[in-house]
């Protein structure tokens, strides 16, 4: 084999939470596929950072149809490690993915209908080679299309044995509350809310989606915590060549204002007085509320990953470190 996972795999630090009141236990820090892994990127590359994160714990994997680029590279590039390295460990693996944004032309490639949604799944399956998921989510509330036609193409999908656990992205307060009561009178709960958390973007937090996932069982697992690469000392003296923002990603060099980077420098400082990195921090900080399950990272290296996995041992944050980053918001 061209890969033997690391047997301490599982006593190399990792925590796991349980996310809502469910079975599933996840990692405290998950590896998230958006940027990095698409056919643009060296497979080599790509494969490394799937084994490295193995090898220390990290057990879920979030993906989506479209991520890349092009769209679909990111789920073949999970689909060849799939079957090279990970298939003797599928039952190790919890691995998600989504359909709501534009994956194909035409009327039936976006958004949240049964035939999107049902489609876009077996598609799935077929670039990451695999059975089922473990978790496939609704990317995003679709405001046109019934609410409970995109649940009940959830719910049936569970039944079909196509996905173990299904999920919610993005979806506004009300209509998620809704989602909850619609899952759970099917039997099909709802395992977990993603949406963005960190620093520099507390919405979900003031808005409340943190806490009613949390009242009604549900978990809630973070996405781009460190703000995309923002919330780390990348660009600090400049936009390096081999960067998010340089390379055209979805980070667009507009959001580096001032302001910003004045915050950024300031918690950066903070960070150092506590003896470790902005990135370390920025995952400790999200993590310090226990209704969070986990955060999903995004690495265009293993040496990033790496770094980011030292945040499960960041020490704990005073009242007056709490206060600092509270005001700190840009
Ligand atoms: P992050 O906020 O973790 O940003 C990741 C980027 O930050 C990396 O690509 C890298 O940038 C930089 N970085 C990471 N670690 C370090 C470090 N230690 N030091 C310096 N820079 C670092 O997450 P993403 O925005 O990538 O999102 C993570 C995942 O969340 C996605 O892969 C996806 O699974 C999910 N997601 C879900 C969405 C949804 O709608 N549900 C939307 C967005 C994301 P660089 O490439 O410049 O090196």
């Amino acid at each position: 084999p061209i890969y033997t996972p690391a047997p301490a795999r599982y006593d190399s630090g990792m925590k796991y939470r349980r996310c809502g009141r469910s079975g599933i236990l996840l990692p405290e820090i998950s590896l998230g596929l958006w940027h990095n892994f698409g056919d643009v990127n060296p497979l080599s590359d790509s494969m490394a950072m799937l084994h490295y994160a193995f090898d220390h714990g990290i057990t879920h994997f979030d993906l989506a149809n479209n991520y890349g680029p092009s769209y679909g590279s990111a789920e073949e590039t999970f689909g060849i490690v799939m079957e090279k390295s990970f298939a003797p460990y599928r039952d190790e693996l919890f691995i998600s993915t989504k359909a709501g944004y534009d994956m194909w032309p035409g009327p039936y490639g976006n958004w949240g209908s049964r035939k999107y949604l049902m489609a876009s799944l077996d598609q799935s399956l077929r670039r990451m080679k695999l059975d089922y998921v473990d978790l496939y989510y609704s990317h995003r509330f679709d405001p046109e299309t019934p609410l409970e036609e995109t649940l009940q193409a959830l719910v049936d999908i569970v039944r079909q044995g196509k996905a173990l656990y299904v999920g919610i992205s993005r979806w506004p307060a009300e209509a998620a509350r809704k989602a909850y009561s619609y899952l759970a009178e099917r039997d099909v709960r709802c395992l977990i809310y993603q949406g963005r958390y960190n620093m520099l973007d507390r919405a979900d937090e003031a808005g409340g989606i943190i806490s009613e996932a949390a009242d009604n069982g549900v978990g809630y697992i973070a996405f781009s915590p460190l703000a995309q690469g923002l919330l780390t000392d990348r660009y600090l003296n400049g936009i390096p060549e081999d960067s998010r923002i340089a390379l055209g990603g979805h980070l667009k060099s507009n959001s580096l204002t001032p302001g910003l980077l004045e915050s950024v420098r300031k918690l950066n400082g903070l960070a150092a007085e506590r003896g470790q990195s902005l990135a370390e921090m920025a995952l400790a900080w999200i993590l310090r509320d226990r209704k969070v399950t986990s955060v999903i990272v995004g690495a265009s290296s293993t040496s990033q990953l790496q770094r980011n996995l030292s945040a499960l041992e960041s020490p704990a944050f005073s009242d007056d470190e709490l206060q600092i980053i509270d005001s700190t918001n840009p």
